[in-house]
């Protein structure tokens, strides 16, 4: 398919978004940037101009998704311009689709821009050049991911993410402060902080200050630091969600801003293990904190505190006793939300070879054996909360009834509140729900005060 610059019709681009949020907030900055420039979406890669495929190369698993992503968009469309995680090998892309247009790494916005200008160029219209001034968000209109910083310092041994972001990169304060007014005034009423590791904002620019003008006209000062950002974040009103935070002793002072919910009670920590062995092993960050001992004077001081996590099974090495250590662990420890995958080696990550490979029956056993204990947990978590009251932010409505969220839930990562109600809820408004009844994973529960 060819363009015509002379048609009058707007260039169209058809656009996949794979891999973590991320990824996502690269895409909706590309697609920003696109729309500003006067291209339209299509939800279709035929008839569409291109297709850009924002890929993750986190995982096998996910490399395999982007690729056949790719030789979908190819088959259907045939001129495709791939970006994202994967795109910094782009050896293991070209070797398979030769006839790919750009391969281009994470965050190269300009390079994608450059190759779609090559292949499609952008016409010339004011009244298109018009965005919302919050950009194009592929998440629903009341929430929004809010990246702080790229890159990362540490080097878990099974990650390689650093490679291919790079060492961290804050974002100055001042700039992340005038981003989350500007999505608050376009009426975004969640806003999910995001990084790599988000306790550690702030330490490769020496926790810079900023200045910027605030809101209300203002003229504001701000330290690229974890808790000054919490707290300034705090102060606008809406849910601010604090996701990928590492225990590091610091992190102790967000808690009172939780209780006093400024920012939500929840801290999405990737404890990825508990065995002192395994967790030097995978060299993780804050891994020697008394993790458990700080568990409880947190929930002391905020006792409906919601705790995330992510952990990884059959890491190399792993024996019988690290692995009923962490069991243990998990019992105590008492979390409410909980992701576990089985270890998988990563193209180029040193833990490939650190330890003895865990059988893949070994790591299938141990996983449903975590998984089990963990849902036992989770589900007496919720059942706690079966006949108070929760705020709830509502998500998509039916007929009869709504899809929310408590404090407690992330999008798309944790569970849902369905709830019943006598008048008609609006998607983005905040209720207050009465919880009669609990499954596994979700709530249920009529809204309360009419
Ligand atoms: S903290 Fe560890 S797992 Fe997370 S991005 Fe950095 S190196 Fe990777």
């Amino acid at each position: 398919m060819t363009t015509d610059t002379n048609d009058k019709t707007a260039p169209k681009v058809s656009f996949v978004s794979l891999g973590c949020p991320k990824a996502l907030v690269d895409s909706e900055r590309i697609i920003t940037r696109l729309r500003a420039e006067g291209y339209e979406l299509s939800r279709q890669h035929a008839g569409s101009d291109l297709v850009i495929v924002n890929t993750c190369g986190f995982l096998d698993s996910a490399k395999e998704e982007s690729l056949s992503a790719i030789g979908q968009a190819l088959n259907e469309n045939g001129r495709v311009i791939v970006t994202g995680c994967m795109g910094a090998e782009p050896e293991s892309i070209s070797a398979k689709f030769p006839q790919v247009l750009s391969i281009t790494g994470p965050q190269q916005y300009e390079s994608v821009l450059d190759a779609v200008h090559r292949a499609a160029p952008p016409q010339h219209d004011p009244f298109l050049d018009l965005v919302p001034p919050e950009g194009i968000k592929l998440t629903p209109r009341h929430y929004a991911y809010l990246k702080i910083s790229e890159g990362c310092n540490n080097r878990c041994t099974f990650c390689i993410i650093p490679k291919l972001r790079g060492d961290l990169v804050s974002r100055p304060a001042a700039d992340v402060m005038r981003e989350a007014e500007k999505l608050v005034a376009a009426g975004v009423k969640e806003l999910l902080v995001i990084s790599q590791d988000t306790s550690a904002y702030g330490v490769d620019i020496k926790y810079a200050t900023s200045t910027w003008k605030d809101r209300n006209g203002e003229q504001r000062e701000l330290r690229a630091k974890f808790i000054d950002l919490a707290t300034a974040l705090g102060e606008l009103g809406v849910w601010v969600r604090l996701h990928y935070v590492y225990p590091y002793p610091h992190v102790d002072d967000v808690i009172p801003l939780m209780a006093e919910r400024k920012v939500l009670p929840y801290l999405d920590i990737p404890f990825q293990h508990a065995s002192p062995d395994v967790l030097k092993r995978m060299r993780r960050p804050a891994s020697q904190e008394k993790t458990l001992d700080r568990i409880r004077k947190w929930r002391d001081i905020c006792p409906d505190l919601t705790l995330r996590s992510t952990f990884i099974v059959g890491f190399p090495g792993e024996t019988n006793a690290d692995f009923d250590f962490l069991l243990e662990w998990l019992d105590e420890a008492s979390l409410d939300r909980v992701g576990c995958f089985r270890y998988e080696p990563v193209k180029g990550a040193a833990s490939n070879d650190i330890a003895v490979p865990v059988l893949d029956d070994v790591k299938e056993e141990r996983w449903h054996r975590f998984m089990a204990a963990q849902q036992k947990i989770s589900a007496r978590r919720l059942k706690r909360k079966v006949g108070t009251r929760q705020q709830v932010i509502i998500d998509e409505v039916g007929p009869s009834v709504a899809k929310g969220r408590s404090m407690a839930d992330a999008p798309e990562i944790d569970g849902a509140v369905y709830v019943a109600s006598r008048r008609p809820l609006r998607v983005g408004e905040i209720a207050t729900v009465r919880i009669e009844r609990a499954d596994d994973y979700d709530l249920h529960g009529t809204a309360a005060g009419f």
